[in-house]
């Protein structure tokens, strides 16, 4: 439980942004400016359903246009509220700028369980939902581009798009409307798994960086790291998944709605999944000990705590029994600013949402660039680039055949040099890109000013920063 008197969600948020503007030099009207909310657009709309009409409350909030299209995810939960969307839309506006996606912040979301509702219920309700925005502009290629989020996938965004397509026959770029789509309604490989794809590639940088590992007390590389993650859905499954399967970590707990499972050894990040999608929760998993106060195991020993389920789950009632030293946040805002403020004093480094989950972000700016340029990255170069390497292999075999040298080139060395890159590969090269030019960034800032105590600071500096350029150039 939050103690009271603990700032709101889009509060805790301003308070994060006061703390890096106090140190930058900007004028007081410019970061009244950046800091606002522009604006909100709440809906009531009614489906009719099981006979009945049913009333649901929706929003999407832009929070800064300083680039257009505004992007932002849609989410689908009971806990949806304006201030939640707000501060969601203001993290989108940072996020994006430190991960230098030519985009403004937004959010939308619907306040609604979707579990209470059958899929082509759902499908009506998201329709509705689609149409109330289109038709204001809060969807379009151009101005606010939609993106799943807590609660919304691949499905709700090919209706979402089917919609948009259905009142704009004759936009050719419908397509980019909205992304997350699935790949045959206009997606791209990789969308799907990026934020988590963008939690490794965050923490293998940071175990790059030895100085920044010094702060948190941690050692050696991520093979063997001991792993707490919250939430098992999309973000926290594949960051645990990626991080278990291909850089040795030890997945020691894992913590979902009705309770958690801990195993020191280390526990199948596949195995728990396929048990909760059978089974509705993670009791009775076989992998781990079962703990029916799953809250608890975010105050267990381990090197790495990955919150990547709600806001607010490390406020000031916990923050005190927290061990971890390090903490990414894969979520948005799982960390209260009164938490945040604790943590810095006992010294635990917290690599911040608005970096820590960017990927999936970047993956939907390629999308949408995709869907703009109506043709799939590589399709292109794929061949010629197997071809010319082709080339190499075969003069190298010709000089050891000639010199009688007897070479031989390793098949998987041959097969892997020959391999000219599809969507999937380019997509990953990209993120990896981005999240390792946006961690030098912070990481920059933070060990070279002495007045930035972490990197949440380091990070919104570099993104305020740049949200600032961009309006001065505009002459505000
Ligand atoms: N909902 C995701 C986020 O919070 C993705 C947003 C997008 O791809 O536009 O970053």
């Amino acid at each position: 439980m939050a103690f009271d008197g603990e700032p709101s969600f889009r509060q805790s948020v301003d308070l994060m942004f006061n703390r890096a503007v106090s140190v930058m030099d900007l004028s007081p009207g410019l970061e009244e400016k950046i800091r606002v909310c522009n604006s909100t657009y709440t809906v009531r709309f009614g489906v009719r359903l099981r006979g009945a009409i049913h009333t649901f409350t929706g929003y999407r909030s832009v929070h800064s246009e300083h680039m257009e299209p505004v992007k932002g995810g849609i989410r689908f939960a009971t806990s949806v509220n304006q201030d939640e969307v707000e501060a969601l839309a203001a993290l989108m506006t940072y996020k994006c700028a430190l991960v230098e996606t030519p985009f403004g912040g937004s959010k939308g979301g619907l306040c609604i369980d979707p579990r209470d509702y059958e899929e082509h219920e759902m499908e009506l309700i998201t329709r509705r939902f689609a149409y109330e925005l289109v038709k204001r502009d809060l969807i379009n290629p151009a101005q606010n581009v939609p993106a799943p989020d807590m609660g919304t996938g691949e499905r709700e965004m090919a209706w979402i798009v089917d919609q948009y397509k259905r009142m704009n026959t004759t936009d050719i770029n419908g397509a980019a409307c909205v992304t997350g789509k699935p790949l045959n309604a206009g997606g791209i490989a990789g969308r799907v798994e990026a934020t988590g794809r963008g939690v490794q590639y965050a923490l293998r940088e940071f175990f790059r960086h030895p100085k920044d590992m010094e702060a948190a007390k941690l050692k050696g590389t991520l093979d063997g790291k001991r792993v707490i993650v919250q939430g098992l859905g999309n973000v926290g499954y594949h960051a645990a998944l990626f991080l278990s399967s291909e850089d040795g970590c030890n997945i020691t707990g894992i913590i979902e709605r009705d309770g958690a499972l801990v195993n020191p050894k280390g526990m199948s990040v596949q195995a728990v999944r396929d048990w909760l999608s059978e089974h509705g929760g993670v009791e009775g998993c076989p992998e781990g000990t079962y703990v029916a106060d799953g809250a608890k195991v975010l105050e267990e020993e381990c090197d790495i705590l990955v919150p990547a389920a709600l806001e607010g789950v490390i406020n000031r009632a916990n923050a005190g029994n927290i061990k971890a030293p390090l903490i990414i946040e894969a979520a948005n805002g799982p960390i209260t600013a009164g938490a945040d403020e604790m943590l810095r004093v006992r010294g635990t480094v917290i690599i911040p949402d608005m970096y820590a989950n960017a990927g999936g972000v970047t993956v939907s700016y390629f999308e949408w660039v995709k869907n703009l340029s109506h043709i799939r990255f590589g399709r292109m170069q794929r061949r010629q680039e197997e071809a010319r390497h082709q080339i190499l292999i075969d003069e190298l075999e010709r000089l050891s055949a000639d010199k009688g040298l007897g070479w031989t080139l390793s098949p998987g060395f041959k097969d892997q040099y020959l391999r000219g890159a599809g969507e999937l590969e380019l997509v990953r090269s990209g993120l990896d890109d981005t999240m390792r030019a946006a961690y030098q960034s912070i990481s920059e800032l933070w060990k070279s000013r002495s007045d930035v105590s972490d990197m949440r600071m380091a990070a919104y500096i570099v993104a305020i920063d740049r949200v600032a350029k961009s309006y001065r150039s505009k002459g505000l």
